[in-house]
């Protein structure tokens, strides 16, 4: 199942994206794409049999609809640094010997087509096309074997950056990460049974019409499956989590001059399987 949410920020409701790629209203399924509806698998069970039934019928979601974040806003939202060892090395950093583990404030969570606002005074505001994994049942100290099990869902992620607050000011990376509008999420959540091969994913993204970044999600130096276990070591993943693995080469801080946003960019991304999403730059008001 494609799993989305459509309407205004803040009044969201749940929806569908259906095989021919109409998208329904599922508000009469009675859950919204949150921790309940994640943390138990019988729900997924219940929502195809509620979709073989009622997705002729349900409204229908209008085109120009704004989609909003594919989840309900998460408990965590846990980022993977360098985590592709082309783009470590356009950062000028090591390849990591474990993940880099950062968090991303949820409040930076918009939906996937939202404005991205450049902060006040930035000067080095930067993409980040990413595979995100929503977490399923709670996950404290699993196994890599057992991790896969864990995972509801895949998404696609923005991880806007700004460089000079991320790592020009001192302390964590989360300064740079965590600016209003700095996690566009979605178009859709792809439940997992949709995705064969999640580590074999093309990923793209594109500003002003020009390709930046052009990846695929085989070349994850840490895999899903170590990266649930490897994080449930320090702390509980709790149902609806968003982890994200990390982005291939490519990022603005990578060219040499380097290339920072300014309003009026516009970015377009997207991973096979996952849709797309676009962007554009406004101001800090
Ligand atoms: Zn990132």
């Amino acid at each position: 199942m494609k799993l989305l949410r459509f309407g205004a920020p803040g009044s969201e409701k749940p929806g569908l994206q259906l095989e021919d790629g109409r998208r329904i209203d599922a508000s009469a399924f009675g859950m919204d794409w949150n921790d309940q509806f994640f943390g138990d698998p019988s729900n997924l069970d219940r929502l195809k049999s509620w979709a073989d039934e009622n997705s002729a019928s349900a409204p229908l979601i209008s085109d120009g609809t704004r989609l909003g974040p594919a989840t309900a806003r998460p408990g965590k939202l846990i980022c993977i640094g360098l985590n592709f060892s082309d783009h470590a090395e356009e950062a000028g950093m090591d390849i990591p010997k474990e993940p880099i583990v950062f968090f991303k404030a949820t409040s930076a969570i918009v939906g996937p087509n939202d404005n991205v606002t450049i902060p006040r005074d930035s000067k080095k505001t930067d993409w980040e096309v990413e595979l995100a994994f929503v977490i399923g049942k709670k996950a404290s100290y699993v196994s890599e074997e057992d991790a896969l099990s864990h995972v509801a869902g895949y998404v696609l992620h923005n991880d806007y950056s700004e460089r000079e607050f991320q790592l020009e000011r001192g302390g964590q990376w989360v300064k740079g990460k965590s600016c209003d509008t700095f996690a566009p999420i979605g178009p859709f959540v792809a439940t997992a049974d949709e995705i064969a091969d999640p580590e074999n994913l093309a990923m793209w993204l594109i500003v002003n019409g020009e390709k930046k970044q052009d990846g695929n999600s085989s070349k994850l130096i840490f895999g899903i499956a170590h990266l649930v276990s490897y994080l449930s070591r320090f702390m509980t993943l709790e149902p609806g989590d968003i982890v994200s693995t990390g982005t291939p080469p490519g990022v603005g801080m990578g060219f040499n001059p380097p290339q920072f946003m300014k309003p009026g960019d516009v970015v377009e991304l997207g991973i096979e399987g996952l849709g797309q999403s676009r962007q554009v730059a406004v101001a800090c008001p």
